[in-house]
């Protein structure tokens, strides 16, 4: 971006012979702005503008004397633009004076001499020559010629030379994109691809001009012509444009309404005789001003025309044409005047790069058919853009085999093929999408289907339970046959029950104050041991399996009538009564075992106090004769002998006691054993022979 206040410079036209000099001095600065003054003669100092200053100085970028001829005009101010057009800026070139300071002379030249030609055919030759030398881009150029007169833009470039008025040219007129940007709709752009078309343009819309021209309305001096070369580049191989335009503008002449009022009184302020110049005027005082928000642009063409050029987008150039004659100090210092506002304004013009929207497509189809060509080469396989009709059916049964795969691991895998995977994600919305479409017609077939499941469901609900009634019907068969058979023998059974429960009571008792250690509470059958049995015997089903691994209350009811009524329950209580006896004998031994050893202690006891008193008598009475023996002692060792072979036969016979006690114990383990199993065939069997 370049960030630049307008140049404003100055060129005073040569004086012709007639013309009385008005006095100016130049100070020329190569190095920093130039200024003119103006000396207001003294004749005219009293009247001049209504003040009474003699001098007015003004600043100008640099100032071409009479004597500057057009091709130092040209390198000076219309070549540093050009190139700034060439390098992809908008430009702009305008000569504002009144008429007959040499507007049309600087900006086009003189008609006479070929060294008068002036900035726009010299930058037509100056850019052709550096598009031929530049070959590192393709150009392409433009030029259109507009006329603006009284507000109506014409298309000077019309190649049909009938027009004898300016109203039988094209009308342009102004258009504003929703950018704002100004687009002028019937204005020709005639494309020149070299400096000899250009110049023949040129030559066309001036013929154009001047035939349009009479002497009656001086089109020249009330109207602007905007002279614009339209360029546009683009390396090979790149998509990026870039446009730039370069306006050459000769203004219409910007003297004022009468000079001298009625009745001989001078006007402070002058008006503009073309209005759209004082519309101008208001535009570059809006710019001029700080933090000014509204430029009032539209209120002319012309300021529509140069938005860009002024304050905007755009490296622009002034070229103020001064006629100082004795006779148009006034207009002069005006131009000058309007000059320095100018020179305030500041544009910021940037590169005019854009994508070609064509360029881009054919880049990016390149772009893909390289990549194409290098995936083929990669994976072996051409790809094209859709997938064949073959690898479609694949991808539909991997997409079925992975939304009915019940595994929360399982992956559809479709490799890094962005077209399959892009297919994927369609096939499965579609099947989401008409899967809610069709929710509505579906929820009905969905009740009804989901009645029929819950029927099935209830259907084996309802066999279950039947079955589980029809055990229970069994067990309650057996338990009433089986009662039937304990009424008939009722006293004998219940006589036998109670001399077996009291008999299981003193031997749970017995066991487990004597033999916690060594012997479980297992031998008699308690409910609780019922239940382990039945839920350690898997073998029964109905038994366990569909009771949950419990044993029915019928079962276990019947599995103690069962017991009670066992065959050998009479050897079990065989059994019992013995041990019970050879508990109550091993008991009865032990104590006597105990009584026993205490007496043997107690003897002994006896013999150690004799010892003690024969050994007193010895030492009182030393007469007597230790070594005789003492009969009482004797006899307590009788009695010691005596009751260590009781003592031995007892400890034997205990012995023997403990041994057919754990005999009797294994015996009745053996037993309980043979009750379970004999109790789990006749369930088995009744149970089977009810179902039948
Ligand atoms: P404008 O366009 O401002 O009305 P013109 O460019 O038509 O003025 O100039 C008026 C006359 O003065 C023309 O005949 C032109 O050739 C002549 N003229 C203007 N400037 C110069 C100059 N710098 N050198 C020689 N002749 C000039
Ligand atoms: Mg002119």
């Amino acid at each position: 971006m370049v960030k630049e206040t307008i140049r404003v410079y100055a060129r005073v036209k040569p004086l012709g012979r007639r013309q009385q000099a008005g006095i100016y001095s130049v100070d020329d600065n190569e190095k920093s702005l130039s200024s003119l003054e103006i000396i207001v003669p003294r004749d005219l100092a009293d009247g001049f503008v209504n003040n009474k200053r003699e001098s007015y100085v003004f600043k100008f970028q640099k100032i071409f004397d009479q004597e500057a001829k057009q091709d130092v005009v040209f390198d000076n101010i219309a070549k540093p633009v050009a190139e700034c057009v060439l390098a992809g800026y908008n430009g702009t070139i305008f000569a504002y004076g009144q008429t007959g300071s040499g507007k049309t002379f600087t900006i086009t030249g003189g008609a006479e001499r070929y060294s008068d030609r002036g900035i726009i055919p010299r930058t037509l030759s100056y850019v052709f020559d550096q598009l031929q030398k530049d070959s590192s881009k393709v150009y392409t150029t433009h030029v259109s010629y507009l006329e603006i007169y009284n507000e109506c833009g014409y298309d000077l470039l019309n190649p049909r030379h009938e027009a004898s008025r300016l109203e039988d040219l094209p009308k342009v007129t102004i258009m504003e994109d929703p950018d704002q940007n100004i687009h002028l709709k019937n204005l020709s752009l005639q494309q020149a691809t070299n400096e000899e078309e250009a110049l023949n343009l040129l030559f066309l819309g001036d013929t154009n001009r001047m035939i349009a021209e009479t002497p009656m309305n001086q089109a020249s001096s009330r109207s602007h012509c905007i002279f614009t070369i339209h360029i546009s580049s683009k390396e090979p191989g790149s998509a990026t444009l870039r446009h730039s335009k370069l306006h050459l503008v000769d203004l219409a002449g910007s003297e004022r309404v009468a000079k001298t009022g009625v009745g001989g009184h001078l006007l402070t302020e002058a008006k503009y005789i073309n209005l759209s110049l004082h519309y101008l005027e208001q535009v570059i005082i809006a710019l001029a001003e700080k933090n000014r928000s509204h430029i009032p642009y539209r209120n002319s063409m012309m300021t529509s025309v140069l938005r860009d050029s002024l304050g905007g987008n755009c490296l622009t150039t002034m070229i103020a044409t001064l006629s100082i004659d004795k006779r148009n100090i006034d207009e002069s210092i005006s131009t000058c005047r309007f000059a320095q506002r100018v020179a305030l304004i500041k544009n910021e013009a940037v590169l005019n790069e854009e994508i070609d929207p064509r360029l881009m497509i054919v880049q990016l189809k390149k772009e893909i058919q390289e990549l194409k060509d290098e995936l083929a080469l990669v994976t072996g396989k051409q790809r094209t853009s859709e997938l064949s009709q073959e690898e479609l059916l694949e991808l539909d049964e991997l997409i079925e085999t992975f939304l009915e795969d019940n595994d929360p691991d399982s992956t559809l895998d479709v490799g890094a093929d962005m077209r399959k995977i892009k297919y994927c994600f369609i096939h499965v919305k579609q099947l989401m999408n008409h899967s809610k479409i069709s929710d509505k017609k579906l929820l009905s077939q969905h009740i009804s289907e989901e009645k029929d499941t819950n029927k099935e469901a209830g259907e084996e609900e309802l066999k279950k339970l039947k079955e589980l009634l029809q055990q229970r019907d069994n067990e309650i068969n057996i338990l009433v046959n089986m009662l039937k058979k304990e009424k008939k023998k009722a006293q004998d059974a219940l006589f036998q029950l109670n001399a077996a429960s009291a008999g299981s009571t003193v031997l749970e008792q017995s066991l487990s104050i004597n033999l916690e250690d060594s012997w479980s509470p297992s031998s008699y059958f308690s409910l609780k041991e019922a239940k382990d049995f039945c839920s350690s015997v898997p073998r029964l089903p109905f038994l366990s399996g569909q009771a949950g691994g419990k044993m029915s209350l019928g079962c276990q009811e019947a599995f103690e009538v069962f017991k009670q009524d066992y065959a050998d329950s009479i050897t079990i209580e065989d059994s019992k009564q013995l041990l019970k006896q050879r508990f109550t004998e091993a008991k009865c031994l032990g104590e006597k075992l105990n009584q026993v050893r205490n007496k043997i202690n107690h003897l002994k006891g006896e013999i150690t106090q004799r010892h003690i008193q024969r050994a007193a008598l010895a030492v009182s009475s030393p007469s007597e004769n230790l070594n005789t023996l003492d009969p009482v002692e004797e006899k307590l060792r009788t009695q010691i002998e005596e009751e260590k072979k009781s003592y031995k036969t007892m400890f034997n016979r205990l012995k023997g006691l403990k041994v057919e006690i754990e005999h009797l114990q294994l015996l009745m383990e053996k037993v309980k054993m043979k009750l379970q199993k004999d109790f789990e065939v006749w369930w088995s069997e009744e149970a089977i022979h009810l179902q039948v």
